[in-house]
């Protein structure tokens, strides 16, 4: 492994702490985020922006890198 490389454990740590939030003002429902969630946590609702289901979202942030409008953003999660 590099040295210095994050372990596997650890940055799945830090993805199931992330969650991806999307700005409805500039999403233009193309429906990319929603193509590429690999576990449909992301949906364009009624055609009009797209919501992320925070229960099922594990951060991976692919979402986020296909977004032609740059609307989605990785937030911490809150402590629950
Ligand atoms: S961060 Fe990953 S799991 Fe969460 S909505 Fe985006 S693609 Fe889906
Ligand atoms: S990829 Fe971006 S612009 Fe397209 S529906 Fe998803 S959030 Fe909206």
């Amino acid at each position: 492994m590099r040295k210095g490389a994050p372990t596997f454990r650890k940055r799945r740590g830090k993805m199931a702490r992330r969650l991806a939030s999307v700005d409805r003002r500039r999403c233009v429902s193309c429906g990319a985020c929603e193509n590429t969630c690999p576990r449909n946590a992301i949906r364009v609702w009624k055609g009009l922006f797209a919501r992320v289901e925070g229960s099922l979202c594990i951060g991976c942030t692919l979402c986020a890198r296909v977004c032609p409008a740059v609307c989605i953003d990785m937030r911490e999660r809150s402590v629950e």
